[in-house]
């Protein structure tokens, strides 16, 4: 396009006859039938084909699809857990310390027991 632009040329020269409005129209201007009911197509004598077998491949099979070169990595929604009993970022409930530590004096080594 900018080759194109710089040359001064009409863009809309470059664009095939098949891509025109023109072509668009030709193609639908017959009517188009829809296809019969089933029941009412020819009973032909061939064998119901199957798509083709699949092998399993190596490996535990991928929970995420594949994505394109060009598609945009996924993107990441987690907006930052937070514990449940302390209500603090950066762990869960079940690696909390602060728990622990109100329930076994032990932990809390600033304290002195006994
Ligand atoms: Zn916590």
């Amino acid at each position: 396009m900018t080759c194109i632009t710089k040359k001064r040329d009409d863009v809309e020269e470059y664009v095939h006859d098949y891509l025109r409005k023109a072509a668009y129209l030709r193609t639908y201007a017959n009517v188009i039938h829809a296809l019969p009911d089933e029941n009412s197509w020819p009973n032909v004598q061939f064998k119901t084909l199957l798509p083709p077998l699949r092998k399993r491949r190596a490996g535990r099979p991928r929970l995420s699809r594949r994505r394109g070169a060009t598609e945009p990595a996924r993107v990441q929604r987690s907006v930052g857990f937070r514990c449940s009993k302390c209500q603090q970022t950066g762990h869960n409930s079940r690696t909390c310390k602060e728990i622990e530590k109100k329930w076994n004096p032990l932990l809390d080594k600033g304290r002195d027991i006994m």
